[in-house]
């Protein structure tokens, strides 16, 4: 938040439910500060019924835009006048930038990924990736890989609904890019162990880990682990999940979801301002790892 609330000062919003938690505002309105513009970010809880409501009103009170969390990454695809090429293919959107009165829809959480990634590892290193769970969460980072080149990519998750729409977008992506996408149950564990052993980079993007339900792990075998595996957990709470504390005790380099979630900012406040985050000072202050 700029230092001062004035007659002219623009909104920014979150819009999802429950955002109680969310670190996002203190993040956004540190930055507004430090660059001095003279904007507000908010949480606003709206349950899916309220979506369509919400948007009118932030568009007709002429907000810079907002950000989308559970559960409304895909519900705004109907509100939306343009949508990035990513957001397209991903089908999820968590960034709206409102420009002429027109709703622009975009998904910042695949750079968030690899800009968190690059600071631990050359992407030139990571041919192939191992990804647990086909999720919105998966499908961002997914897309994002395939179009850094990444060259191989087996996605492991339960049986469902999740599975079968990961399949198409595995399809879409392997007609634009040249990687290779295949898709698995997370219960065959020979096809996982064979594929996480010739992995540069596993992901986990399942939320089993997370508090509450922190001591649980997505996989239990973890003899298939090798040095050069590189291995994330979006997952910032706790920051060491059971998961990144087993991949670490066998000799794996580890990554937590904290610095995805600070470049996804990143990414939405230079789309919302035309300004780069001040991302030093902010990660000084906010995402100490
Ligand atoms: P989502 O769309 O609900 O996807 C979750 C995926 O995990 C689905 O494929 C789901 O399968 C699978 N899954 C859930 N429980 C499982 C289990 N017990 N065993 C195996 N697979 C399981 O959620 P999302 O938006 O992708 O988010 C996933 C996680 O990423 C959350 O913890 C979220 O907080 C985190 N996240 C972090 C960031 C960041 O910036 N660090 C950004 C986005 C998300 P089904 O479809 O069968 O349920």
């Amino acid at each position: 938040m700029y230092s001062e609330i004035t007659g002219t000062t623009k909104l920014i919003a979150l819009l999802g439910s429950p955002v109680s938690h969310s670190i996002s505002p203190l993040v956004h309105n540190e930055a507004f500060q430090i660059k001095k513009l003279n904007n507000v970010y908010l949480c606003f809880d709206v349950n899916k019924e309220q979506l369509k409501t919400a948007v009118e009103g932030l568009k007709n009170l002429g907000a810079i835009g907002f950000n989308l969390t559970m559960p409304h990454k895909v519900a705004i695809l109907d509100y939306l006048d343009d949508i990035s090429p990513e957001a397209d293919l991903i089908g999820a959107v968590n960034t709206v930038l409102i420009q002429n009165g027109k709703l622009i829809g975009y998904n910042t959480d695949g750079y968030g990924f690899f800009a968190s990634v690059k600071e631990k590892k050359s992407l030139d290193t990571i041919k192939k990736m191992t990804v647990l769970g086909a999720g919105g969460a998966a499908f961002s980072i997914c897309t994002e890989a395939a179009l850094l080149g990444i060259k191989e990519i087996q996605i492991y998750s339960r049986t469902g609904l999740s599975l079968d729409s990961i399949k198409n977008l595995g399809e879409k992506l392997e007609k634009q890019t040249r990687c290779l996408i295949s898709v698995s149950s997370i219960e065959n564990t020979d096809s996982l162990n064979h594929s996480i052993s010739c992995s540069d980079l596993l992901v986990n993007t399942t939320p089993v880990g997370m508090e509450p339900k922190k001591n649980l792990s997505p996989i239990n075998d973890f003899t298939c682990f090798h040095p050069n595996l590189f291995v994330s957990d979006i997952i910032y709470n706790p920051l060491e999940t059971v998961f990144l504390k087993k991949a670490s005790e066998v000799g794996c380099e580890t990554m937590n979801g904290s610095l995805m979630l600070l470049y996804q900012g990143e990414k939405s406040f230079e789309l919302w301002t035309g300004e780069k985050m001040p991302i030093f000072e902010i990660k000084e202050k906010f995402f100490i790892q």
